[in-house]
């Protein structure tokens, strides 16, 4: 048996993580969360190589995308970091793996999580609508995914998102590192616990693979943003084929996802430039 394994990891959703300053490149715990966060992907490393996967990408997914210790990474995977990237978070998942795994996640705006937020945070994204529902970073995820035919069998991160997750994916399998409080405090699995817990789930996602089913979307496909400001939303509407919704929301429908999500994509890089 030969599967290959792509692995999509965030920050926000790593275990003893509650804060920005742990997350932001500038923070002052960012350093020791950037090896909890590495330590985590391993854990997803190992128990995939364990059970049989032959092939393993890890996509460095949070801010910059360039959080991971190359030569702490478990050696085995191949790393993709660095933005911007055509795919974002899901970047590797155009070579069709056999399955996809998130850790690290978290829910999105509006919903009890650890520093819920979607795409660039709440200083250019309120919110990401996918036909009008407000979307998580993993149900857009999901969608890119599943247009290259592959399924998402695990997620990890804390107990909001993977209970979320399930909605969508029933039969995923979810790894939950800690239990949040608010935004910003949570109840922590220990380093260890977290890790056994995700190479253990990572190990039956693999053995598992093909009872995970590919998220498709069929017909026209409707993507929004709601941006923080409305002049992010005036720059945006300048892009052929945008809709202007309301002062700060704007959207595009396309029959393919891809096409719709790099439209967005593109339209939240453009709203970030400070001018
Ligand atoms: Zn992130």
């Amino acid at each position: 048996m030969s599967v290959s394994v792509h692995i999509s990891i965030d920050m926000e959703g790593i275990a003893g993580v509650v804060h920005s300053d742990q997350a932001n490149q500038k923070g002052h715990d960012y350093e020791m969360m950037r090896k909890a966060m590495t330590l985590e992907a391993n854990a997803a490393i190992e128990g995939s190589f364990d059970a049989g996967a032959n092939i393993v990408v890890v996509n460095d997914s949070h801010g910059s995308m360039r959080n991971l210790l190359p030569y702490m990474l478990d050696q085995r995977a191949e790393l993709i970091s660095g933005s911007p990237k055509p795919l974002g978070m899901m970047q590797g998942v155009e070579n069709s793996p056999d399955i996809s795994m998130c850790i690290g996640y978290h829910s999105r705006p509006g919903e009890k999580g650890i520093l819920s937020h979607t795409i660039r945070g709440s200083s250019v994204v309120q919110h990401f609508f996918i036909n009008d529902k407000p979307s998580s970073e993993f149900e857009i995820n999901a969608g890119i995914a599943g247009y290259y035919n592959v399924p998402i069998g695990m997620i990890a991160g804390d107990n909001d998102i993977v209970n979320d997750a399930k909605n969508l994916v029933p039969n995923i399998i979810g790894s939950s590192v800690k239990e949040t409080i608010n935004k910003f405090s949570a109840k922590n699995l220990s380093g260890n616990d977290a890790f056994n817990l995700i190479k253990k789930d990572s190990h039956e996602a693999v053995l598992k693979h093909k009872e995970f089913k590919p998220i498709k979307y069929s017909g026209t496909v409707k993507m929004g943003i709601e941006f923080s400001s409305d002049l992010m939303a005036d720059v945006v509407s300048m892009m052929p084929g945008i809709k202007r919704i309301s002062r700060q929301t704007i959207s595009y429908e396309s029959k393919d996802y891809i096409e719709a999500w790099k439209c967005m994509y593109s339209a939240i890089l453009l709203a970030g430039i400070p001018y």
